[in-house]
């Protein structure tokens, strides 16, 4: 049986292509930016 929890624990940590901030949440949404540098306000 497979534990999601480890799949995910293992995953390696993304990275923000333009502040180099890790992401932890939303990886898959908004591409290679983390929530301040895709603000939509900035
Ligand atoms: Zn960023």
């Amino acid at each position: 049986m497979m534990n999601v929890i480890e799949f995910f624990r293992n995953l390696p940590k993304k990275k923000c292509h333009n502040c180099g901030n890790v992401m932890y949440e939303k990886a898959d949404c908004y591409g290679n930016l983390c929530d301040e540098c895709d603000h939509p306000a900035r």
